[in-house]
């Protein structure tokens, strides 16, 4: 029996007990928080549409997991530590089994932040989950686009292009070896770098999550801070699981504009490459004066096919 909206919402979404800090959470017409003291809010929101951002396929767990993770990204991507989200899901039934399953996606992320969910909206539609993050910095500095300076070193956590990989193996329906369910757990699970984003905060001079391509988010970063960059392509971490799933260039390919990997982007001065390195990421190029950004590979330069994804622009296809 399909259940009615407000039983879907206390049975799956309105947990117990209600978390401290959370004035009036779900079952009101808004939530009532409480903001830190001395702390700046920081505030982001990510929509998810079936066939658009994830394959028709995808299970509700993952969706679940998925549709906060990329949230989480944004918030880490700010250095930024994670309060409170939203949940607006539209979807074509009232399926409790889907709902279940999803929640249960959901809140494995959202406890792994001791995160709360605090309000939302249910509506019949296509199905679209809106996800929206708030959480908080201290006041003295947030990580933004716009502080990398010429002289720094570029550098990107995790590794790049196995996302793609993922997404691609499962529109293809390929084979579950060993290599594509780790490119496959990329795609439908990723790891929002929040604790990244917190240690880096203090040193690097502007950071952002890559989600539709690292060359054509680094145009970004570089637009937002009116310099450009040298990317060394032999320098791109290097995964095991894509080079034991495609070809050489298809693995440059996914790991220069693939997108999805939800890996933090970050201008850091030479100084602090030590500490950065340490904290797991891996030098990718340099920043430059220049306003463009020039890949490099061999001595020479190299030219790739596509920088990522542009929704209004292109095909979804990395
Ligand atoms: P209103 O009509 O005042 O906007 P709704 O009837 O849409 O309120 O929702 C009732 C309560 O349930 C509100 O507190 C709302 O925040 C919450 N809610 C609705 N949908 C969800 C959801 N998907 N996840 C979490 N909370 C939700
Ligand atoms: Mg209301």
């Amino acid at each position: 029996m399909a259940l009615g909206e407000f039983e879907l919402i206390a049975r799956y979404f309105a947990r117990q007990p209600p978390h401290p800090g959370v004035r009036l959470g779900i079952g009101d017409d808004a939530a009532v928080l409480d903001v830190p003291v001395g702390r700046k809010l920081v505030v982001a929101v990510d929509t998810i549409v079936e066939g658009v951002h994830f394959p028709a396929a995808m299970s509700a767990a993952d969706i679940g997991y998925r549709a906060l993770a990329v949230n989480l990204s944004d918030l880490a991507a700010m250095g930024a530590e994670p309060a409170w989200f939203t949940l607006s899901l539209s979807m074509p039934r009232s399926d409790e089994r889907w709902i279940e399953s999803f929640a249960t996606g959901l809140f494995a992320l959202a406890d792994d932040f001791d995160m709360p969910l605090v309000g939302g909206d249910t509506v019949k539609g296509p199905l679209v989950v809106t996800v929206q993050v708030a959480g908080s910095v201290e006041s003295d500095r947030w990580l933004a686009r716009s502080g990398a300076r010429p002289g720094d070193v570029l550098m990107i956590s995790g590794v790049p292009g196995e996302a793609a990989g993922g997404l691609v193996s499962i529109q293809q329906s390929m084979a579950e070896t060993a290599a594509v369910r780790q490119l496959r757990s990329r795609f439908l699970r990723p790891t929002p770098r929040v604790r990244l984003g917190r240690d880096l905060r203090t040193i690097a001079t502007a950071a952002m999550d890559v989600s539709d391509g690292l060359l054509a988010d680094l145009d970004k970063l570089c637009a937002a801070s009116g310099c450009g960059a040298e990317i060394d392509v032999e320098a791109l971490p290097v995964s095991a699981a894509l080079a034991a799933t495609f070809d050489a260039g298809t693995c440059i390919r996914y790991a220069l504009a693939g997108g999805d990997d939800y890996e933090l982007l970050v201008a850091i001065p030479a100084s602090h490459l030590a500490r950065a390195q340490q904290l797991g990421c891996t030098r990718i190029g340099t920043v430059t004066a220049t306003k463009e950004v020039v890949c490099r590979r061999g001595g020479g330069v190299f030219h790739p096919e596509r920088r990522g994804y542009d929704h209004f622009d292109e095909e979804r296809s990395p």
